[in-house]
């Protein structure tokens, strides 16, 4: 069993306790982050577990971040319109474009949508009317909203915040991009459960996440966040003991802490403050004969694999 399950809320004291630092930029904390967001939930009825020191501009800047990930989470790969998450979308269509302006206009355009035979849950091929969530809005905030949970996870896992010559690896799949085949693949090699829990209460429906850790340099993890969203991290303090630099790519996207603001999209920079970068400049040099490895396919690192496999 998880030994989180039962553990005791926090409370704003504790978590902002004196020096408290930001987990996302290591600058000085001043407001309790929830990740995942109240707007993940139901009616954003949220246990409270999974609390984290943040500041104002990284807590606040990333509330587009919150909004398009709580949205595309809801969207459900059998599109059953009278759900309580299509309800819900529906209402948050307004504060949507608020926060994320834009979104929905790159989401909905029908230019870009197909038709196309995928799966079901069960294995049945069925026509569906799908979209690439590809455009440069979507991307960048569902970039921050994973970079959000890869340096929230590390915090959680080894009670640090991320060190600045730390970083993180991220990969997001919305409800048409993840097979079921993969997500039973990786949740295999990953021993640790985790969602928020609180008392007999536990959030395992609505987001979930299996794990790897040694509980000091580095956490490995996929989460879902209801049946439309998935996240891949890895966030490490050794990044070029885990290869992580040579990673990256298209779809898979290395940050360290203090560029969280940097990943959100243009358009929503314009709003942000701007804040020293607290967590240096040192760049990133890979080590000579350093392989690439596949974040999602762990068989091609072996030291990233012994992460994944535990003791
Ligand atoms: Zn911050």
């Amino acid at each position: 069993m998880d030994q989180r399950l039962g553990k005791k809320s926090r409370s704003r004291a504790e978590i902002l306790v004196p020096d408290a630092v930001c987990i996302y930029c290591g600058g000085p904390a001043n407001r309790v982050e929830h990740m995942p967001p109240r707007s993940m939930f139901k009616g954003k009825d949220r246990l409270s577990a999974m609390e984290y020191p943040s500041c104002e501009a990284c807590n606040n800047g990333t509330s587009g971040a919150d909004s398009v990930a709580a949205f595309i989470a809801r969207i459900e790969p059998d599109g059953a319109g009278g759900s309580w998450k299509a309800v819900e979308n529906f209402s948050q269509v307004i504060a949507l474009n608020e926060f994320a302006p834009g979104v929905l206009d790159e989401l909905l355009d029908d230019r870009k949508a197909f038709d196309a035979d995928l799966p079901t849950s069960g294995g049945i091929l069925t026509k569906r009317r799908v979209t690439h969530a590809s455009g440069p809005l979507v991307r960048g905030y569902l970039n921050a909203f994973a970079a959000k949970f890869a340096m929230a996870l590390y915090f959680e896992h080894t009670g640090q915040v991320l060190p600045a010559d730390g970083a993180f690896l991220t990969t997001w799949y919305t409800n048409a991009g993840i097979t079921q085949q993969m997500v039973h693949e990786t949740l295999r090699i990953m021993p640790g459960r985790g969602t928020l829990t609180q008392g007999r209460n536990n959030s395992g429906n609505q987001f979930a996440y299996r794990y790897n850790t040694d509980l000091k340099t580095i956490v490995a993890a996929l989460a879902s966040f209801h049946t439309g969203l998935y996240i891949s991290v890895i966030a490490t303090s050794e990044p070029d003991a885990f290869c992580l630099a040579t990673q990256k790519g298209e779809t898979v996207n290395y940050g360290r802490l203090g560029e969280l603001l940097s990943i959100m999209p243009r358009s929503a920079r314009s709003r942000l403050v701007t804040l020293p970068n607290l967590a240096g400049r040192r760049r990133h040099q890979a080590p000579r004969g350093c392989q690439a490895a596949g974040l999602i396919n762990p068989s091609r690192s072996r030291r990233i694999r012994e992460i994944y496999d535990g003791e």
